[in-house]
C-alpha cells in the first residue's frame, strides 16, 4: 500500500476529513449537470439530494410496497430510516431493522463507500463512541462501547450522529433518524435512494473526469492524468463515495 503524504497540503487541502477536503478543492465549482441528484427506487423519479427524504416519506410506490411487506406475516419490529451523507454530494438513504446493530450499519457503509486496508471505524451518538474493534481493557476507564448493538437501544427519532471511518485519513459521514415505524422489509438492511455519481471536469481539458489523483486531490480524464505534474503513480479511478482518492480508494469490493 502507498503511503500518502499530504506533503503537498499547502496547495489547497491540508486537512484530511474528507468533507472539508472536498470544499476546499479550489475548482469546487466546476462540477457539470446531475449532482446531488438521485432516483427514488419506488416511484423512480428524480429529487435533488434535500427533497428526497421529505419525498421518500410521502412516497405512494413505497407506501404500497411497504404494506405489501407488512401483509405477509412476518414479524413486525421497527423500522429506521437513516439519511447518510458526506458533504452535499454524497448521501443515502435507507431502512433498517431497528434490531440490526451498529455493526451490521458499520458493515453497509464499509462495503458501499468505504473500506479500503480494515481500518478502525467509529460512531459518536449523543457523545457516546461506538468502536468497531473492542478494547479488551478499559485502562482509562473510558473505553468507547462496542458496536455489537441494536439500532433501537441507541438511537431515537430526529437523532444526529456521526460515523468516523479510518483515524489517520477520516472519512467522516453525518447520519440523521429521519423517521421509525413499525413494519417489516425483507431484508436487514435496504436502500431506498443515492446519489447519481457527482460529474467532476478535468482539471486540464475540462472533458469529464474520470481519474483523481490522490496526492494533490485533483481529477483528470484519462488523456491528461498521463501527464499530470505528480506522476501517474498516484492515479485513481473516480468512484462514487466520499473516500474516492483517499488511502487507495478504489470502489466497492461488490457491485
Ligand atoms: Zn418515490
Ligand atoms: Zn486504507
Ligand atoms: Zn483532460
Ligand atoms: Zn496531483
Amino acid at each position: 500500500m502507498v503511503k500518502i503524504s499530504f506533503s503537498k497540503s499547502s496547495a489547497g487541502c491540508c486537512v484530511n476529513y474528507v468533507g472539508t477536503v472536498l470544499f476546499r478543492r479550489k475548482k469546487f465549482g466546476r462540477i457539470t449537470m446531475g449532482n446531488s441528484k438521485g432516483e427514488c427506487r419506488f416511484c423512480h423519479k428524480i429529487f435533488s439530494g434535500r427533497g428526497i427524504g421529505k419525498h421518500l416519506l410521502a412516497c405512494g410506490a413505497k407506501k404500497e410496497k411497504d404494506e405489501t411487506l407488512n401483509n405477509r406475516g412476518k414479524n413486525q419490529g421497527y423500522i429506521y430510516h437513516l439519511k447518510i451523507s458526506a458533504g452535499r454530494l454524497y448521501w443515502f438513504h435507507i431502512e433498517m431493522e431497528g434490531m440490526a446493530t451498529l455493526l451490521d450499519l458499520d458493515d453497509f457503509l464499509r462495503g458501499i463507500w468505504l473500506e479500503c486496508c480494515g481500518h478502525l471505524s467509529q460512531f459518536t451518538i449523543r457523545g457516546v463512541r461506538y468502536l468497531s474493534y473492542e478494547e479488551p481493557d478499559d485502562f482509562w476507564g473510558d473505553a468507547p462501547e462496542s458496536m455489537n448493538i441494536p439500532l433501537e437501544s441507541v438511537l431515537d427519532l430526529k437523532d444526529k450522529f456521526d460515523h468516523k471511518y479510518d483515524f489517520g485519513t477520516p472519512t467522516v459521514l453525518a447520519l440523521q433518524v429521519m423517521s421509525i415505524r413499525k413494519g417489516a422489509i425483507d431484508e436487514s438492511i435496504r436502500i431506498l435512494a443515492r446519489n447519481h455519481p457527482p460529474v467532476f471536469e478535468c482539471e486540464n481539458c475540462k472533458k469529464i473526469a474520470t481519474q483523481i489523483c490522490s496526492l494533490c486531490m485533483e481529477d483528470y480524464c484519462d488523456k491528461c492524468i498521463k501527464a499530470h505534474e505528480c506522476g501517474e503513480d498516484y492515479a485513481m479511478p473516480l468512484v462514487n463515495s466520499p473516500r474516492t482518492g483517499v488511502c487507495g480508494y478504489v470502489g466497492p469490493l461488490e457491485e
